[in-house]
């Protein structure tokens, strides 16, 4: 194990807003009930300050007088193997890299990034799961975390133009935008794809999806390695570079979002004038401008719709109003909020790469047991998304306990209602 590399990525990572970030840490434990994990299972070790431990223990241990003298009289312990080993279940099996924390500290602390961090020095160390890692080297050889490559992508979109018949623009050159689907969309949810592709046709959109850069989940990121998240995102950049996209459209993926949004511009370029959205805010615009009409009341019907928040696309997205506005109009009177809701809502359990750790299972189902409360609590029939990593926790997890809710992609509920 590589437990020197993982202190000299602590050290590397603490620079003044890092060192500013864990000085203003009280000890309070007030971010420990934001976390769902310690919220569903009560395990102390699962509170967001003692997750950042290890990196609390490096930057003092180097940088500060009181730390220093601790290390020297044997009352803090320097990091070790088993340390590290112990921390990779911590920050990968009970952390969806949510962000929830961030909003309850008192003192303003940025917990997300700071977990982040912790992953990155993980990663160094090569303590990352097993499983985790062979989606990342999959990505890394294939393309693709799910297996899917050129020729799968070629055969899937062949298919779904086929079986829902609908047009799909392939390479286009100097279509305004360049839509990425992620894998999980790809292969477990491909009426995504046909829905989404309606719902840019009705509007008008000159839109494209291309080979090259064709999967926008970024297992890097969940990773926690700077190099190959950037890798991921190149191959997107790449690909409308070359085909001149004004924008890039991401699909029902939040990680992916969070990544193309908001981190490449801080550790890569980003070709000059493009702009990265996501489906939920592009729906709301095409709604709003009237580029697209939906049915009123469509879904008024169906008993009592509910709507999750995804942690990357609402909480730190921004997205929260638009499928608001939506489920407004396709069910006026049958669409009642969960509490909590919008900024506050707890994470699904799945995201941050969790669902695909099995030893993580444990604590992802017990965390979405506060998800089926939500449900139960507004009498639930269906429950909407835009994240298709959430949906497939939904999916995996009402099976598990036998819920009696469906499960919906805002994109498909959308291309069903519009108005011819
Ligand atoms: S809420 Fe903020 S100040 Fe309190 S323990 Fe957590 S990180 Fe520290
Ligand atoms: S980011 Fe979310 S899952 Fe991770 S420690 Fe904070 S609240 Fe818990």
């Amino acid at each position: 194990m590589k437990t020197q590399e993982a202190i000299n990525t602590f050290v590397k990572e603490t620079g003044g807003w890092v060192a500013a970030q864990l000085e203003a840490c009280t000890r309070c434990g007030m971010c420990a009930e934001a976390c769902h994990f310690y919220q569903a299972t009560g395990n102390p070790e699962y509170a967001p300050v003692w997750k950042l431990e290890l990196l609390r223990r490096a930057y003092e241990q180097r940088f500060t007088i009181s730390g220093k003298a601790r290390l020297a009289l044997g009352i803090d312990k320097p990091i070790t193997d088993a340390d590290l080993t112990h921390w990779s279940t911590l920050l990968y099996e009970a952390c969806t890299l949510c962000n929830k924390c961030s909003m309850v500290c008192p003192m303003g602390i940025d917990i997300g990034p700071l977990l982040h961090n912790v992953r990155s020095a993980l990663s160094e160390a090569e303590v990352v799961p097993l499983e985790l890692m062979a989606a990342v080297n999959k990505q890394v050889t294939e393309g693709s975390p799910l297996g899917v490559t050129d020729s799968v992508w070629d055969d899937r979109m062949e298919w779904v133009a086929d079986e829902w018949e609908v047009e799909l623009p392939i390479d286009v050159k100097g279509a305004d935008m360049l839509v990425v689907f992620s894998s999980i969309e790809i292969m477990k949810f491909p009426e995504n794809i046909s829905a989404i592709a309606k719902i840019l046709n009705k509007a008008g959109e000159k839109w494209t999806l291309s080979r090259q850069g064709r999967e926008v989940v970024n297992f890097g990121f969940y990773e926690g390695s700077e190099k190959r998240t950037k890798l991921f995102m190149q191959r997107v950049f790449d690909a409308a570079k070359a085909l001149g996209v004004k924008r890039v459209l991401v699909t029902e993926c939040g990680h992916a979002y969070d990544a193309l949004r908001w981190t490449a511009a801080n550790i890569m370029d980003v070709p000059a004038g493009l702009e990265v959205i996501h489906i939920a805010g592009l729906i709301g615009d095409y709604v709003r401008s009237g580029r697209i009409k939906l049915k009123p009341g469509a879904y008024d019907n169906d008993g009592t719709i509910t709507f999750h928040d995804a942690c990357k696309i609402q909480r730190r997205g921004g997205h929260i109003k638009e499928p608001r506005e939506v489920l407004n109009i396709l069910a006026p009177h049958a669409f009642k909020e969960m509490t909590p809701n919008k900024e506050e809502a707890i994470c699904c359990g799945g995201g941050g790469g969790v669902i695909a750790i099995k030893a993580a299972d444990p604590q992802r189902y017990a965390v979405f047991q506060l998800k089926i409360d939500q449900m139960k609590k507004v009498g639930a029939k269906t429950v909407a998304m835009t994240c298709s990593n959430c949906r497939l926790q939904f999916t995996d997890s009402v099976k598990h306990f036998n819920v009696d809710v469906k499960i919906a992609g805002l994109s498909q509920m959308v291309a069903d209602a519009l108005e011819d």
